[in-house]
C-alpha cells in the first residue's frame, strides 16, 4: 500500500494540459515540455493564485516559453558538477565534504532549478551507474567527514531504500559525521516528512542535517511548518537556501517575511543565491548590483541570524564566493570579474 506522499505524488500534475485555467499559464507553454519536464504536486497547486497572472508561486512550478530562449552565457552545468566529478554520481569540490547525486526524479520541476538541464538529459550523465565505486571513493577519501545526499530530490527514494543507502555509505566510510540532505520536499510535498523518512535519514553517533529551499513567504504553509517541527522535535538540525529569481522573491519586503517566517519556525537562512548561469533560467537571473542593493537594505531590518550570506557560484566549478568586493569586482556596464583562489572569471548581467 502506497504511503501518503506517495499517492499525492501519484496524483501530481505532470501536463501543461491539465493546468488550463490559471491565468499564469501562456499559450506555448506546452512546447517547453519537449525539453523540461513539468510536475506539480496538489499540495504546491493549492499555494497558487489561479487568477494572478504574475502570481511568484506559479512561476516556480509552471513552465513557459522564456524557458527556451538562452542567453549567450548561460551553462547546461552552471556549478560544475560534471567537471568534478570523481565517481559515477559523486561530485568533490571541497576537501571535507562530498556530494552524490542520488536521483534525478523531484516531486516537483522548479523552473528556476540549476540542475534542470542535466536532470532533464536522456544520456543522465550524472545520475548513471552503482553508488559502491562512489562509497569506495569515501572510503580511500578520510578527509571528507560530511556527505551531502541531493538530487533531483533525495527523498524520493522510499524510506527503505534511503535507509540501505545510508548504510552503505557509513559502512564503506565510517569517518563520515555529518549526514546532509539537500531537498525542497518540505516546500512541495511536505506530506514526504514521515516517522519512516526519519529513522530512514537518521543514525545514532552521527549528524543529520536538512537543507531545504523556501523561496517566498507563501510556501510557508501549516503543512509546511508541521513538516518541520517533526524535523526539529527528532532532533535534525533544518536550514535554508533560497535563490534569488526575477519576478518572484527581488523585493526586500518579499524576503523580510521569508526569512522572519523562516526564524519563526526555526529554519535558519543559511544561503541567499545569486541565480545561477542556467540554460533554460536566463529570464529568473537578476543584475549584481540589483541583488547587492536588496541584500543591503534588509542589513539592520531583520535580526542579523536570520539574514543569510549572499552568494554567487562561480561558473567553472570553483566554487561559491559572497557577491561583494574583493570576490565580485565591478568593471562596467554590467560586467563583472569574479576572482577565487587565484582564479579569475568574467561574468556579465543578464542582457
Ligand atoms: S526540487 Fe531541487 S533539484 Fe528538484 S527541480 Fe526543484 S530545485 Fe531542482
Amino acid at each position: 500500500m502506497a504511503e501518503l506522499w506517495q499517492q499525492e505524488l501519484q496524483r501530481a500534475i505532470g501536463s501543461v494540459d491539465r493546468l488550463a485555467g490559471y491565468a499564469f499559464l501562456g499559450t506555448d507553454a506546452q512546447l517547453v515540455e519537449n525539453k523540461f519536464r513539468t510536475l506539480v504536486p496538489e499540495y504546491y497547486l493549492n499555494l497558487i493564485d489561479k487568477s494572478d497572472p504574475e502570481d511568484p508561486i506559479a512561476k516556480m512550478a509552471f513552465p513557459e516559453v522564456k524557458e527556451l530562449l538562452s542567453g549567450s552565457t548561460a551553462l547546461r552545468d552552471p556549478i560544475g558538477d560534471l567537471s568534478r566529478q570523481v565517481a559515477p554520481r559523486l561530485t568533490h569540490r571541497y576537501p571535507d565534504r562530498a556530494l552524490l547525486h542520488v536521483t534525478n526524479l523531484c516531486p516537483m520541476y522548479c523552473r528556476f532549478c540549476f540542475r534542470k538541464n542535466l536532470m532533464n538529459e536522456k544520456e543522465e550523465e550524472l545520475y548513471v551507474g552503482d553508488f559502491q565505486p562512489a562509497a569506495n571513493y569515501l572510503s580511500a577519501h578520510p578527509a571528507v567527514r560530511e556527505l551531502i545526499f541531493s538530487g533531483g530530490d533525495p527523498w524520493m527514494l522510499g524510506d527503505h531504500k534511503l535507509s540501505e543507502l545510508v548504510d552503505l555509505f557509513l559502512k564503506s566510510a565510517p569517518q563520515l559525521e555529518i549526514l546532509r540532505f539537500h531537498t525542497r520536499m518540505p516546500v512541495t510535498l511536505p506530506a514526504r516528512i514521515t516517522d519512516g523518512l526519519i529513522s530512514a535519514i537518521s543514525r545514532m553517533g552521527k549528524k543529520t542535517i536538512v537543507v531545504t529551499h523556501f523561496n517566498h513567504p507563501r510556501e510557508i504553509s501549516e503543512v509546511a511548518k508541521r513538516g518541520i517541527s517533526k524535523l526539529a522535535n527528532a532532533g535534525i538540525t533544518v536550514l535554508n537556501q533560497s535563490v534569488l529569481l526575477k519576478g518572484v522573491n527581488d523585493r526586500t519586503e518579499i524576503l523580510q517575511d521569508l526569512f522572519r517566517g523562516l526564524g519563526s519556525i526555526g529554519v535558519l537562512p543559511y544561503y541567499l543565491h545569486h541565480c545561477d548561469l542556467v540554460s533554460g533560467a536566463e529570464h529568473f537571473r537578476t543584475s549584481i548590483t540589483a541583488g547587492q542593493a536588496l541584500w543591503r537594505s534588509l542589513r539592520g531590518t531583520i535580526p542579523g541570524y536570520l539574514l543569510p550570506e549572499y552568494v554567487l557560484e562561480i561558473p567553472g566549478a570553483i566554487g561559491k564566493v559572497p557577491v561583494a568586493e574583493p570576490y565580485v569586482k565591478a568593471l562596467g556596464g554590467g560586467v563583472y570579474s569574479l576572482e577565487h583562489h587565484g582564479t579569475k572569471v568574467e561574468y556579465r548581467d543578464p542582457v
